[in-house]
Order: C-alpha cells, then structure tokens, then sequence
C-alpha cells in the first residue's frame, strides 16, 4: 500500500497518537519538529478557522508539503460563545488548567445568581484545516454537553473535568476512558471528516 505522508501542526503526543489511529495505516504522520521546526507557531486568529488556517499556513509555507492543523475552543452559551477562541489563555497567559475551569464556574455561578434559570449547555468545537497539493480544505467537529457544577474525574485535559458530554450523563469527560472521549469528542469528528475526504482523495487519483 502507498504510503502518504503528512505533517501535523502539533507538538502535543497525545493528539499525534489520536491522529495517527483515525487516519489509519495508509498515512505516516510527522511533526514539524521532525523537520527541526520547534518554534511556536502564531495564533493571531479572532476565529478557531482563522487559527487552524494559520498554522496549516505556517507549515506550508516552511516545510512546502501536505499538512493539517487544528484548533479548538470551548463555547459557553451563557458567556456568548466564550471563552472561544481564547480557550487555552481564558484566565490568563499561563494557560493554567485549573484557573481557566474555575473561571468558567464563577461566571456561570454569578449569572445563576442574577438569573436561576441560565443555561450551562456548551460545545467544544474544533476546526482542522487540511492543505494536500496546496489546496486548503476545513473540517469541523463538535462535542455537546454542559458545564458542570464543580470538577470531576482524573482522565483527560484541559477543561474535561468541568464538561459533561450529553453522551454520558452525569459523568464528566475527564470520568470516562479515553477511548469513549475519542469516539464522541470534536477533535476526533473533525479528523473522521478530514480522514474520509483523504480516503477519497486517494482513490480518485
Ligand atoms: P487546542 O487548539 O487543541 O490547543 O485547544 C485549545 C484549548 O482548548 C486547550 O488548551 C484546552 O484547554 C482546550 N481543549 C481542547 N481540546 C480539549 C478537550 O478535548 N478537552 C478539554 N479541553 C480541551
């Protein structure tokens, strides 16, 4: 079988590994610091398109090969979408875990206080964007569900312990496994998409 070979915008081993089993046997994946590529790409984006899209950009422009890249955010619907695009810095530039979950429950808690009937449901939603012979193609996936009253489970990351997929009620994403969360979760939807297209691609060619 021809192997095709892609570059992934991404330093993070775990999302390679989640990448990797999606796409399957026919692609060998690469990160930019296999090819010496170690500084931080830019996200300057006012959107989760535009931020996926400029590091795709970044990694065709300096390595000239296929590659993808993606980005997520955590929209709230009581906070008007937030924290989006700001997710990973939501309370501030040290992209503390723990800080950036509190901050979503006392927001949420102090509308509630105004307004017992405010909503907790939210999304994550992640956009990747593909670039295969220069062209640029985008993918989206979601995971729906609500926020939480207070943290639980050990599993995950980010802001898992706070968001209960609709998939699991009463537990939260950080309570099941990681194979459970991949089959439901926006990044994995999102990669599914891009996969097939891929899939596709090859065959007509
Ligand atoms: P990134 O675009 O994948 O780097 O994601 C931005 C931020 O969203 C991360 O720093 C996490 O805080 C959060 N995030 C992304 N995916 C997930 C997830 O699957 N669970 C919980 N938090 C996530």
């Amino acid at each position: 079988m021809k192997v095709t070979k892609i570059v992934f915008a991404t330093g993070n081993r775990g999302k390679l590994r989640e990448a990797s089993e999606i796409l399957g046997e026919g692609f060998e994946l690469f990160t930019p610091a296999d090819y010496g590529l170690t500084e931080d790409i830019p996200e300057t984006g006012l959107t989760l398109e535009e931020n996926s899209l400029q590091k795709a950009e970044y990694i065709f422009e300096h390595l000239g090969c296929d590659c993808f890249a993606d980005d997520t955010g955590l929209e709230v619907e009581a906070l008007g979408g937030a924290p989006g695009v700001y997710t990973a810095r939501y309370a501030g530039e040290g992209k503390d875990f723990g800080k950036n979950m509190d901050k979503v429950l006392a927001e949420l808690s102090g509308l509630e206080t105004k307004d017992p009937s405010t909503t907790r449901r939210a999304r994550f939603r992640s956009v990747v964007t593909l670039i295969l012979d220069g062209e640029i193609h985008q993918f989206e996936g979601t995971m729906d569900g609500t926020i939480a009253r207070e943290k639980s489970g050990r599993g995950g990351f980010g802001y898992d312990p706070i968001f209960i997929p609709d998939e699991y009620p009463g537990l939260t994403a950080a309570d099941i496994t990681e194979e459970q969360k991949n089959e439901i979760s926006h990044r994995g939807k999102a990669l599914r998409a891009m996969a097939g297209f891929l899939s596709e691609y090859r065959t007509k060619r």
